[in-house]
């Protein structure tokens, strides 16, 4: 989805180290539209921008879209990362400037890599009561930061167990308790969805080079002994063969991670970057491209626009008049 504050921050995503598990709460952000539904950020944020390449987590609902009004995002564009939505409830409408218009389900990984510049709306669909989910953005390593646009599906099977409680995973990207998703990424990643009845214990041979994220959707689990409560983020930092599982309560959660992102990134709106200067042109481009652009509209510019769309692409927001300075 878009980013839609109004005045977002630019900010310089560089890498920081705890030596344990670090929890990460989430802020709320409203989406836009009329009425404004809400998002649980948890990255980027002052204590951590990235887990491996994961450089944005968006976590919203279960929402009654009765009355939250669901997702409506017009066309808006990205740079340099690539979008995974990943559904609990609810459907969402895809249309992008590749030519995609797909529905995200459930329990499905829909991609969508912007390479040097994509655009596309997104939004629930009239038939969604329930709307339950998380969209992921994973920065695009410097080889890759200028492929050409696309857009994946993937429905990865579930595996289950009953060895020390009930548990069901989905791994949709990455390998993880045996099931390996099919999906090539740019730089080495995990993503996947995990349940577990209350007192189930879940051991997970993971990679000691990834640091990891777990999300807790629903209930509250332990994580190595840490506990992290429902919408928290758990950040465990690399140098782990096995993470131990615990579920508190009948849980879900996400568990993301990948080896440490090692460049720095520019984030600033949808767009992501190496430096203030990229930022700055990438804005241009998207605001000379969609001048005088009504609903529907074609384009031929570098990002181009998603055929046949009912409404009218999104301006980005001013730039913040400070330059940032890179660290780290
Ligand atoms: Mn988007």
């Amino acid at each position: 989805m878009s980013n839609t504050e109004t005045s977002p921050d630019e900010m310089v995503c560089g890498a920081e180290a705890p030596a344990g598990l670090q929890v990460l709460t989430p802020r709320d952000v409203p989406l836009g539209g009329p009425r404004a539904m809400t998002v649980r950020r948890t990255l980027p944020q002052r204590e951590r921008s990235l887990v491996g390449a994961w450089c944005f987590l968006d976590h919203y609902g279960p929402d009654d879209v009765s009355e939250t009004g669901g997702m409506d995002v017009p066309p808006h564009p990205h740079t340099g990362l690539q979008t995974v939505s990943w559904l609990f409830s609810g459907t969402v409408e895809h249309r992008d400037s590749a030519g995609f218009h797909a529905d995200v389900r459930p329990g499905e990984l829909n991609l969508m890599t912007s390479g040097r510049g994509i655009s596309h709306s997104e939004r629930s669909t009239a038939d969604t009561t329930v709307l339950h989910g998380a969209q992921l953005w994973v920065a695009l390593p410097q080889h890759a930061r200028f492929v050409d646009k696309t857009f994946e599906h993937y429905a990865p099977p579930t595996v289950d167990g009953t060895d020390h409680g009930r548990w069901a995973a989905q791994v949709f990207l990455g390998s993880l308790l045996g099931s390996t998703s099919p999906v090539v990424t740019h730089t080495p990643l995990l993503g996947a969805e995990l349940r577990l009845d209350r007192g189930t214990v879940l051991e997970l041979d993971v990679d000691p080079t990834f640091e990891h994220g777990v999300l807790v959707d629903t209930g509250a689990v332990l994580a190595d002994a840490d506990p992290v409560a429902k919408d928290e983020l758990g950040y465990l930092p690399p140098g782990r063969d096995r993470i131990t599982l615990r579920a508190m309560r009948d849980s879900r959660v996400l568990l993301i991670g990948g080896p440490p992102f090692g460049e720095q990134i520019v984030m600033w709106w949808n767009f992501v970057g190496r430096s203030h200067d990229d930022v700055v042109e990438y804005r241009a481009a998207w605001q000379a491209e969609i001048e005088g652009k009504q609903a529907g509209d074609a384009s031929e510019g570098p990002f181009g626009l998603p055929a046949g769309d009912p409404e009218a692409p999104l301006p980005a927001p001013a730039l913040p008049n400070a330059r940032i300075r890179p660290r780290g």
